[in-house]
C-alpha cells in the first residue's frame, strides 16, 4: 500500500520536500487541528507532526512524531521511521502547490502560462490538471535533483 501523509502547519517545508519525492502530500497553511484529523482519517493519512496535541486526540491513531526543526532532518525522521523507499522516478511528478499528480502537456498549450523567456528556451512542460500550473525542467530542478541526491544518500 502507497503511505499518503498530511502534515501539521509547522511542517510547510517538510510537506514539500515530500511532494518533491514525489509522496502524496497533504498541507495547507493554518489547517485547524480538527480539520487535520478528518482529513487524515478519511483519506487514510498518516499524520506528521510537531503539535503535541495531537497524538492526545482521541482518533489520531496514525501520526508520526517529528522531532526535528530543520526540514531535511525531519525528512530523515520520515524516512527513518516509516521505512520509506525513495523512487528518483516519482521526483517532480506532484504538484508542489496544491499535491495534484503533475502530466505532460503540449508545449503549444502552456504558450500563454508562461513567460516568453521560459516557453522559447525549454521543450518540456507538464501541468497541474487541478490548479493549472505550469511547470518545466528549468536550472532549479537541475539543481534541486542534485540536491535530492545528496539528501537521499545522507539519509538512507
Ligand atoms: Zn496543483
Amino acid at each position: 500500500m502507497v503511505m499518503k501523509f498530511i502534515c501539521d502547519d509547522m511542517l510547510g517545508k517538510l510537506a514539500r520536500w515530500l511532494k518533491i519525492m514525489g509522496f502524496d502530500t497533504y498541507y495547507e497553511i493554518d489547517l485547524p487541528d480538527n480539520k487535520l484529523l478528518k482529513i487524515a482519517l478519511a483519506e487514510d493519512r498518516i499524520i506528521l507532526t510537531r503539535d503535541s496535541k495531537i497524538p492526545k486526540i482521541r482518533n489520531a491513531k496514525n501520526f508520526v512524531w517529528i522531532f526535528s526543526s530543520d526540514p531535511l532532518e525531519q525528512l530523515k525522521e520520515v524516512v527513518q521511521k516509516l521505512k520509506l523507499k525513495i523512487e528518483p522516478e516519482k521526483f517532480f511528478t506532484r504538484c508542489l502547490e496544491c499535491n495534484g499528480v503533475l502530466e505532460k502537456t503540449d508545449k503549444e498549450k502552456v504558450k500563454d502560462k508562461v513567460w516568453p523567456y521560459v516557453y522559447k528556451t525549454q521543450e518540456n512542460f507538464v501541468i497541474c490538471p487541478e490548479c493549472k500550473k505550469v511547470y518545466w525542467e528549468g536550472t532549479h530542478v537541475g539543481r534541486m535533483k542534485k540536491r535530492l541526491q545528496e539528501i537521499t544518500h545522507q539519509i538512507v
